[in-house]
């Protein structure tokens, strides 16, 4: 539906934990995790995953850009992608990179460390836009003017904020890496913040039998949910549509077909394909 006020999340990297690219994922994409998020005249985007760089080269058609990052958390693969993200480097745009305290560490010092020698050629030095970096506290809500996004401390090794998005009477949930409790109960603080909104993108990394250990190693304690929980937590809370993400690194598109046709049935629900977008507005 076209509108002039648009609310669009598009997925411009799905995968979990590594890049996985190959003719095994080209469907679904190897790319780790970027967002971009659309509301009215902002945009905003989650996380610098190597997406970042397919996202940076829309981006480039668009100059001058004003983006905000909202980082997730500073694991590898929502790092990754930044150097390489070419509209850093040119002048006449505007970023704002927002992160919690993870670990101690920021994204600043991240980014310092990714772009210095001996692991790379270039330093943030050679960055030509105005790039800002502020920080919060998961639980803080971010107040853009017509735009309120509310934060949330999630459960993954480090911490990791989640991102609510209300905007134009609609809501928009990425809440990614998470991991429910592992004992089959449901974290009711997830449910509470993720309750009633339009489009949810979740962490679902495993199948459950991944996450029990009955296919590998148990998965407990890595941070992340299998498909099966996820989708509970969603329909407990009442979501709208639930975009699965963060797909398992070696898991091949067919599989994902397989697993969708069992999952799916009945639920207003996907996984994550990189280059899609959904339409709130
Ligand atoms: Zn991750
Ligand atoms: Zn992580």
């Amino acid at each position: 539906m076209s509108t002039n006020k648009p609310f669009r999340v598009r997925f411009w990297g799905i995968r979990g934990s590594i890049p996985a690219p190959g003719p095994d994922t080209a469907r679904y994409g190897g790319n780790t995790t970027s967002l971009e998020v659309q509301c009215g005249d902002r945009v905003f985007a989650i996380d610098g995953g190597t997406g970042v760089r397919l996202f940076g080269n829309e981006l480039l058609k668009r100059l001058p850009v004003d983006v905000t990052f909202l980082m997730t958390h500073l694991h590898w693969d929502h790092v990754q992608g930044f150097p390489f993200f070419t509209p850093f480097l040119v002048p006449g745009n505007s970023f704002t990179i927002y992160s919690g305290h993870h670990n101690g560490g920021n994204i600043l010092n991240v980014l310092k460390q990714l772009m210095a020698q001996p692991a790379f050629p270039i330093s943030i030095d050679a960055f030509r836009s105005d790039v800002q970096f502020r920080f919060l506290d998961a639980g803080d809500t971010l107040d853009f003017g017509d735009v309120q996004v509310k934060t949330m401390p999630l459960n993954h090794p480090g911490g990791v904020v989640g991102y609510r998005f209300e905007y134009g009477g609609k809501s928009f949930v990425h809440a990614s890496d998470w991991e429910h409790p592992d004992d089959g109960s449901m974290d009711e603080a997830f449910i509470e913040f993720i309750r009633g909104c339009d489009v949810l993108s979740v962490d679902a990394t495993y199948t459950q039998d991944e996450y029990d250990g009955k296919r590998g190693p148990p998965r407990r304690g890595w941070g992340h949910a299998s498909h099966e929980a996820a989708l509970a937590h969603a329909g407990r809370a009442g979501v709208k549509k639930t975009v699965l993400v963060h797909h398992e690194q070696s898991r091949p598109d067919d599989e994902l077909d397989a697993l969708a046709a069992k999952l799916f049935v009945g639920r207003d629900a996907c996984f994550g394909v990189e280059g899609a977008a959904i339409d709130l507005l």
